[in-house]
């Protein structure tokens, strides 16, 4: 599979799983474009050693995904956008009740509205181009629901929905928008949640893994930034070609509960 010749923005993707579908994105070929909202010299040494080791072109742009004019912004500076991965996102977990406002407002933006924007800024540079692909990272969550994700597992549905809607709206055009569907994968956003939920159990790390993040992955296993990169380049390739609209696991059967 050769990606040579398209660009790929990714969204959130100096870290986790944006940072594992960039490289394999570029391993398959493709000039990269990361992001996230700092702008750190680590930022940037991300993009150059990408660069340096797969010999494609990769840039970083500072843009907020918090912000729907920076959201619109990073695409124009990209310049061109034949692979949109909305990937990033932020968690927060708290009863409905307690749950700050502008933590859900803040989850919404980034985890959801920021794919709008993208999307609406990308789509004509696809028409253009002729050809494009728009990948959503969604999650296990926007097919289920767990209690205390309100906000996470509203924007996780609403991306699907979403992604539906611009499969719809590209669907005589050679362009195509799926959404994957990660179950848990051991990555910052999920390692953070690991010493609270020790404490709160009074359980080993081990424990807190297999008993109580794994609980729902039948598989025990924690799915990993290069599968999700590989369904990626996959949702990218000729074969993919027909699946639009859809939603794809790699959640080691937890929807099949
Ligand atoms: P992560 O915390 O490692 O990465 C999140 C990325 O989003 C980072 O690069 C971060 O800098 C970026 N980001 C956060 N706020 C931003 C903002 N305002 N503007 C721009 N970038 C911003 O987490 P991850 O686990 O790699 O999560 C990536 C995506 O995968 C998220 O959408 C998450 O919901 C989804 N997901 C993760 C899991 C999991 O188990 N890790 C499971 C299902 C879905």
């Amino acid at each position: 599979m050769s990606l040579k010749g398209k660009t790929a923005v990714i969204t959130g993707s100096n870290s986790g799983i944006g940072l594992g579908v960039a490289w394999e994105l570029a391993r398959a070929g493709a000039n990269v474009v990361l992001n996230s909202f700092t702008d750190r010299d680590e930022d940037q040494a991300l993009a150059s050693e990408i660069a340096s080791k797969t010999g494609v072109t990769a840039r970083y742009i500072k843009a907020d995904m918090s912000r729907g004019d920076e959201c619109r912004m990073l695409i124009e500076r990209a310049g061109a956008c034949d692979i949109l991965v909305n990937n990033a996102g932020i968690q927060h977990v708290a009863a409905i009740e307690e749950f700050p406002a502008d933590k859900w407002d803040a989850v919404i933006a980034i985890n959801l509205s920021s794919a709008f924007h993208t999307t609406a800024a990308a789509l004509p540079m696809m028409r253009v181009a002729g050809w494009g692909r728009v990948v959503n990272i969604a999650s296990a969550h926007g097919l289920t629901a767990s209690p205390y994700k309100s906000a996470y597992i509203a924007a996780k549905h609403g991306i699907v929905g979403l992604t539906k809607t611009v499969a719809l709206e590209t669907a005589e055009d050679p362009i195509t928008a799926n959404a994957i569907c990660p179950g848990y994968v051991l990555t910052p956003l999920v390692e953070k949640q690991i010493p609270d939920t020790m404490r709160k159990y009074d359980m080993s790390r081990e424990d807190v893994i297999r008993n109580v993040l794994l609980e729902r992955q039948p598989s025990k296993q924690f799915a990993t930034v290069e599968q999700l990169g590989g369904t990626t380049v996959f949702l990218c390739s000729d074969a993919a070609e027909q699946i639009t609209g859809t939603t794809i696991s790699v959640d080691g059967g937890w929807t099949a509960l």
